[in-house]
């Protein structure tokens, strides 16, 4: 999509960090990061949010890669959390699906 921040960051018009990429998904690192380690990873076709009619199959590619990408960034033995916002409520603000892994320090406690 033309206009979707997140789809001009994978096609490269949106200089960004990157961590991780295949055929399926981009990864790269929050630009506003809420812990020593905070890197996104969005699949490159576009879906606004999990309320999108993703297809499973996607869905479990993009968790499959997050322990690679989370060993990429040297947090795979420290321990990772991985949030999907999802609509207002949860305070999504960008409108392509994405997937936080944040790590590197200690998390402190859950929300749920
Ligand atoms: P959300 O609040 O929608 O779950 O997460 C969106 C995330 O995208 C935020 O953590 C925000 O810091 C990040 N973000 C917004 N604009 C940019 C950008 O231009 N580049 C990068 N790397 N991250 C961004
Ligand atoms: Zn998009």
């Amino acid at each position: 999509m033309a206009d979707c921040l997140f789809c001009n960051i994978i096609e490269g018009a949106i200089p960004s960090t990157k961590v991780y990429e295949d055929d399926v998904c981009y990864a790269f690192d929050d630009i506003a990061p809420e812990a020593p380690v905070h890197t996104l990873i969005v699949p490159k076709q576009h879906f606004a949010s999990l309320n999108d009619d993703v297809p499973a199959d996607l869905l479990g590619q993009l968790m499959a890669r997050v322990p690679e990408i989370a060993k990429i960034k040297g947090i795979d033995e420290s321990g990772y959390r991985v949030v999907v916002n999802t609509g207002a409520d949860a305070g999504q603000t960008v409108f392509h699906l994405h997937v936080h892994v944040l790590g590197g320090k200690s998390l402190g406690e859950h929300v749920l």
